[in-house]
């Protein structure tokens, strides 16, 4: 038996598709991290780990650290009866998670949910815990519990056996409610970075540099959940990174920031000059879209020195933007410089939006025609209201569900904003998006 103070767990994930595309827990390891650089004894189980060694099957992996995630088919919900697409959930066996939990005894446990559609994960180990562990407190964090507060709290009002606390606050105001309640049984941890050495293997580390983000597009809750635009001490971040790559042997590190290039000058680019001064190989990778605009030559040339190897950017659409953070002149600039600093049309990635609100699919295939002239790859951003956005608001009319009912309607595959999916249609785009994408990489 292992007794730790506390129980931290990633939640399974139920959808018609997930992937491992630098896709991690970052709210949870960075809570775990800190936890025990204060000297709490953790036990860490990310239910997604694709290395977990009780997985029945090992998931396959792609490049760059990225793969699938151990998955099995389950029912789909009723109402998703129409949408032509399996349904999954991701993540180790219940019978596999339940043996690995009888071996460990705590304090407390930790969850955490980031999509608001992915609640239903969050909600089986609510119910585990509560039926089996009465009386143990759950902490709940996470986006979904910061944008869908008053249906977590309408579930969780059933269980009176247990304490159940939802998290709002930072991880630093968190931390000192907790030190006022348990006293650490652990020996404190010399470093606070993300804890993802508590993970079974690390194929890549990510990198939050900064929080929020000066726009304020009307589809994005970035706004909502961090008022001001933050960011890190660059030393701070090469020294994280230096600490993941000479520790652990980390190559490939991926950045969730929402404005990576924001004050370039003053931020990335000095943390990208100390990572170079090192000399190391290092890869680098932007799922989340960068801001075109700021990719001139020098930026261009600094990226690509540095080892990144993924950019996404983000595009929106040819005509009509929402967003009023680019013209399509900025865009095609910017595409040209990566170009000359030497990325290739496979590096270079950008993401369009669809399935918006009255969704114009002829505006949709000319900006992946426009993307395949420049030889940059499209990637589908598909659109899923999130509360709270002025977007939401514009769905709610057009949408086939009651989106203010069910966060389980915010689902992007099922293509919320739209009255009756033309699926024909979408699978069209779908297959033009492939095909585009499949014409540039043997460039
Ligand atoms: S630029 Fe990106 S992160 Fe910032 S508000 Fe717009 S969509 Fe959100």
């Amino acid at each position: 038996m292992k007794i730790v103070d506390f129980l931290l767990i990633h939640p399974w994930i139920y959808d018609f598709s997930s992937h491992d595309f630098w896709l991690r827990p970052y709210g949870l390891l960075s809570l775990a991290g800190k936890l025990r650089h204060h000297g709490y004894s953790l036990y860490y189980l990310d239910l997604l780990d694709p290395f977990h060694p009780h997985l029945p099957k090992p998931p396959k992996r792609k490049e760059f650290g990225t793969g699938h995630f151990y998955k099995e088919t389950v029912p789909k919900p009723y109402f998703f009866l129409d949408v032509p697409r399996k349904f999954f959930r991701y993540g180790l066996p219940f019978p596999n998670f339940k043996r690995e939990i009888s071996q460990v005894q705590f304090k407390a446990v930790m969850v955490t949910c980031t999509l608001t559609y992915w609640y239903p994960g969050l909600f089986n180990l609510i119910d585990f815990f509560c039926r089996n562990y009465p009386g143990i407190p759950i902490y709940i964090g996470g986006i979904y519990s910061k944008l869908c507060l008053d249906h977590l709290l309408q579930y969780v009002r059933k269980y009176t056996q247990s304490p159940i606390k939802v998290v709002l606050e930072d991880i630093d105001s968190f931390i000192e409610h907790l030190k006022r309640h348990y006293s650490p049984s652990g020996v404190p941890h010399p470093y606070q970075y993300p804890a993802f050495d508590l993970q079974w293997a690390i194929p890549y580390v990510i990198l939050q540099t900064s929080l929020g983000c000066p726009f304020n597009c009307p589809y994005c809750a970035s706004k909502y959940l961090n008022k001001f635009f933050q960011q890190k001490n660059p030393l701070e971040v090469a020294n994280e990174i230096l600490y993941w790559h000479q520790n652990f042997k980390v190559i490939d590190f991926a950045f969730y920031d929402d404005a990576l290039l924001v004050n370039f000058e003053q931020h990335l680019g000095p943390i990208l000059e100390i990572i170079l001064s090192r000399n190391l190989k290092l890869r680098f990778h932007t799922p989340n879209a960068l801001h075109a605009r700021y990719l001139n030559k020098e930026v261009a040339l600094l990226l690509k020195k540095a080892g990144f190897v993924t950019l996404r950017l983000g595009f929106e659409r040819l005509d009509n933007r929402l967003d009023k953070k680019l013209t399509t002149e900025e865009f095609i600039e910017a595409v040209e410089n990566l170009k000359k600093a030497g990325f290739t049309g496979r590096e270079i990635g950008a993401y369009v939006l669809f399935g918006l609100p009255d969704e114009d699919f002829e505006a949709v295939k000319r900006s992946l025609y426009f993307l395949a002239d420049l030889k940059v790859s499209p990637y589908l951003a598909e659109f899923s209201p999130i509360p709270g956005t002025p977007l939401y608001e514009v769905a709610k009319e057009t949408s086939r569900y009651p989106l203010d009912s069910d966060p389980l309607f915010h689902n992007k595959s099922v293509y919320p904003a739209f009255k009756k999916p033309p699926w024909p249609q979408i699978q069209e785009i779908k297959d033009l998006v492939r095909a585009i994408r499949k014409s540039i990489s043997k460039v």
